[in-house]
């Protein structure tokens, strides 16, 4: 892990298994909360002015600009007065351990960058959903939130100031779709947790109806620094388009799988050769997921892209997460598929048709392809089922995501699909 604070604001705590910053003093002694006190001395407008200037863009995985996001947020005296500022923390997205991290290992980071939002957009309480299986994670939150108050950065007027804010952590009873915004929100009222229809968007009507920021860990881990920092400088962490360091994370048969932060536009080669040491010995790459499981498979020769959202996007995939999921020549294309569509199918909330029984028809599909049971006509069927459960055929983002390594994987290893089918067995066993 570097640790430069200059190019390495999210990760500059954080030093090898040392978990430096989990207590306020620590914290405060490396420059922390900086942010927040200089955010206090600022207007709320220039807050969130600054942090669209800088171009932070959403690392919950769509990249949507969180100034802009903020700037949705009604102000003004008919606005409604009770607003809310809601951390998605709800990290399930397959192959992403980057929250995680920044949550174990600097709380105070992602409280600072809360109550800057919370501020910034006139908000008095604030929530945490975490993940229920991030108990570490949860643990070192709630003393966190408790040393803040207790430092009188957090609670009734701030450092002797009018501005007051309480921060909640609510853990999640545990299903990949509370990761969905408006889920989310329906989960931390009560309700089950089914996504809403959009518009209304949450910075409009949110949680109980008020208007409500949902940022992600990572996102909120960026705006203490960008605040202390500027826009300017922030900007200038890119090394390409999108601004601004990033967590990006391999997993699968590398050499060192793990996470790192590292500029924006950092090209993918660089990633998986020298961050996670290149293929293990004797595999080769066959292709990889850049942003975790419900992005398309890139190829070998998308290796030199940088990791950009636009970049990535216009070679036909997403960033996501930014957690690349490396698949090698010794694994089989069908059987990762296989065990995506697995974990998405078991995860929809059941809301609409094509995800709910779409999803279950492709595991049974993919399920007999990998036995060496398909038939040829099967090719064809995956293709048309994946195209029904596309954008704008279901209520949220979880079932065109699955989509999306299952269209890519049928374009890029066909050949792959096709063996199983004349073998009648799957030809990695
Ligand atoms: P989205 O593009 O619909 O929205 C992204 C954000 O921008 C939301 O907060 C939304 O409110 C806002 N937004 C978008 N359009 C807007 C508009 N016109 N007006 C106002 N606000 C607007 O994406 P999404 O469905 O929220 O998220 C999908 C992403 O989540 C995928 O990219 C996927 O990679 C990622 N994901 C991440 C995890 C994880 O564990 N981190 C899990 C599942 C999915």
């Amino acid at each position: 892990m570097l640790t430069n604070p200059l190019t390495n604001p999210l990760t500059k705590n954080i030093r090898g298994p040392e978990n430096v910053a989990t207590d306020i003093a620590r914290y405060e002694d490396n420059g922390g909360y900086r942010g927040w006190r200089k955010a206090l001395q600022l207007a709320p407008e220039e807050i969130v002015k600054r942090v669209q200037d800088g171009g932070l863009r959403g690392r919950g995985g769509a990249g949507f600009n969180t100034g802009l996001k903020w700037s949705f947020v009604p102000r003004g005296e008919d606005s409604p007065s009770v607003k809310y500022v809601v951390c998605n923390a709800d990290e399930m997205e397959p192959g992403t351990f980057k929250d995680r991290l920044l949550m174990e290992r600097d709380p105070h980071l992602l409280i600072e960058g809360m109550a800057i939002a919370a501020y910034a957009i006139e908000a008095r309480t604030a929530y945490i959903f975490i993940r229920g299986e991030y108990a570490l994670a949860a643990a070192r939150l709630e003393l966190a939130i408790a040393e803040a108050k207790e430092a009188g950065l957090l609670g009734s007027n701030i450092l002797g100031g009018d501005f007051s804010l309480e921060v909640h952590l609510h853990r999640s009873a545990g299903n990949y779709i509370c990761g969905e915004e408006t889920a989310l929100l329906n989960a931390l009222e009560g309700r089950r947790a089914i996504p809403r229809a959009k518009p209304p968007f949450p910075q409009v009507s949110g949680l109980w109806g008020k208007p409500t920021v949902v940022n992600n860990v990572e996102t909120f881990c960026n705006v203490p620094h960008l605040i202390e920092m500027g826009a300017d400088w922030y900007r200038g962490l890119g090394r390409g388009e999108d601004a601004g360091s990033k967590l990006f994370g391999v997993s699968g048969k590398v050499k060192n799988p793990g996470t790192w932060e590292l500029p924006m536009g950092t090209p993918i080669r660089e990633i998986i050769e020298e961050h996670a040491g290149g293929m293990q010995d004797g595999l080769k790459l066959k292709g990889f997921l850049p942003g975790g499981g419900s992005t398309d498979f890139l190829g070998p020769q998308h290796l030199d892209l940088p990791m950009d959202y636009d970049a990535i996007s216009k070679a036909g995939s997403r960033m996501g997460t930014g957690t690349i999921i490396v698949l090698d020549d010794h694994t089989c294309p069908v059987g990762l598929v296989l065990n995506l569509t697995q974990f998405f199918a078991r995860e929809s909330c059941g809301w609409c048709t094509p995800c709910r029984d779409g999803l279950p028809w492709v595991v049974k599909i993919l399920q007999r392809i990998e036995n060496g049971e398909g038939l040829p006509e099967d090719l064809d069927l995956l293709r048309e089922q994946a195209a029904r459960m596309g954008p704008g055929n279901t209520f949220c983002a979880l079932a065109p995501g699955a989509a999306e390594p299952i269209q890519s994987a049928l374009k890029l290893f066909e050949q792959d699909f096709i063996d199983h089918i004349t073998k009648g067995c799957c030809p990695y066993l």
